[in-house]
């Protein structure tokens, strides 16, 4: 089979943009590896040229990606990175201006700062919770409001339908980065953006093995625009890599409700510690974005940060004395994860307005048995006291 826009998400997760190959049956999408393809007379083809403007494989996965996000069009990349970029390079020239959150996620932070600055765009760093803030920063010459909901590492919750609203009636398209949130949780398009971007490493994948970046537009022309850029910068993902993201997808339901469950009790966990000072989880009550959480994502996510009572030496401790929850970067796979952002992920935000918190850790909550992730936790936290 292959499913359409009338099948629930767990079905579309597993077929769109996957029937049985036609030739075979394989009721997976082959790893299609050639660089070429025959042309019958010049310009006369099946729908593929060259590997490098279009692959089966990928076409599987961004056929699969705009299904899930309800958009018109999908497009992979070869990381999250480089569909930002993309995204930028098509929506933003010389000249014009980009308005982004002042907690993004460093790396958006790095490339608007050290690569698209450059090249002549300006940007501001604005709090989009506070829509009169949103207002006065922007100018006639704002192309994109670039959002990120949940933010990494805050946790910040952003109001996509708000801010679409403001953005449109200033003349600026709205992207939203819904890396921590997924298509399951949320979906920014039928909120009013323009865009959504995922680095596909962390969720969609799923299982700390593959780098890559999806794309997903509600009209034609932007999806264009962005596939121009595709083709004509070159930044794609291999056939292998849009495979393995496409069987992360096929899991993400089953996974998300898993991390959101489990992620959710490690919040309480930290929330009753004496060695916590702070919780950030938009799943708790007290979370300044809980409603709006509560209003546009179907669950609450599998991130949690915290800040510790004993500052940065206590983060560091904390980071380096679990054993279940692993000491490294990146986040969204199957097993639990703890980091100090502010010398690890978001290093490149040092002594710049973005900069972290040096008392607060991030965990990726797996989706390992919560009894295991309770006691591996509460041990560590306990050795702070
Ligand atoms: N956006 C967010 C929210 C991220 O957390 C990351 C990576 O951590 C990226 C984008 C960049 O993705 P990638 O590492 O796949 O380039």
């Amino acid at each position: 089979m292959s499913a359409g826009a009338d099948h629930g998400f767990e079905t579309r997760a597993i077929h769109a943009g996957q029937p049985p190959d036609p030739v075979t049956g394989a009721v997976v999408p082959p790893i299609s590896l050639a660089t070429t393809f025959v042309q019958s007379a010049v310009g006369d083809h099946q729908g593929y040229e060259y590997g490098r403007t279009s692959n089966p494989t990928r076409v599987a996965l961004e056929a699969c990606m705009a299904s899930l996000e309800g958009g018109r069009r999908g497009l992979a990349f070869a990381s999250g990175m480089a569909a930002e970029d993309a995204v930028l390079r098509a929506l933003a020239g010389s000249g014009e201006h980009v308005i982004i959150p002042d907690d993004a996620y460093g790396g958006t932070y790095r490339l608007l700062a050290r690569l698209h600055a450059p090249a002549g765009v300006d940007h501001t760093a604005v709090d989009l919770t506070d829509l009169d803030a949103l207002r006065t920063a922007m100018r006639d010459e704002t192309a994109v409001v670039w959002v990120e909901t949940p933010t990494n590492p805050l946790l910040t919750v952003v109001d996509v339908a708000a801010v679409a609203e403001v953005a449109r009636s200033g003349g600026a398209r709205v992207v939203v980065d819904s890396t921590f949130a997924t298509p399951y949780l949320q979906r920014p398009l039928a909120l009013g953006a323009d865009v959504v971007v995922h680095s596909g490493t962390k969720y969609l994948g799923g299982h700390s093995d593959v780098v890559g970046g999806v794309v997903v537009v509600g009209d034609d022309e932007l999806g264009d625009a962005i596939a121009f850029v595709q083709n004509a910068a070159g930044a794609v993902p291999s056939p292998l890599d849009c495979y393995l993201v496409l069987r992360g997808i096929k899991t993400l339901a089953v996974r998300m409700d898993r991390h959101c469950r489990n992620a959710r009790a490690v919040a309480e966990l930290l929330a009753g510690h004496p060695a916590v000072e702070r919780v950030l989880y938009p799943g708790l009550p007290d979370h300044p974005g809980h409603a709006v959480a509560a209003r546009q994502m179907r669950d609450f996510g599998g991130m949690v940060s915290c800040t510790l009572a004993g500052g940065e030496e206590a983060a560091l401790r904390l980071a380096a004395s679990t054993r279940l929850f692993a000491l490294a970067e990146s986040l969204g796979a199957v097993e639990s994860l703890i980091e100090h952002p502010a010398r690890m992920t978001h290093a490149s935000a040092e002594g710049s307005p973005l900069a972290v918190d040096p008392a607060l850790v991030r965990l990726s909550v797996g989706i390992e048995s919560s009894v295991d992730l309770d006691a591996d936790l509460r041990a560590a936290l306990d050795a702070l006291a």
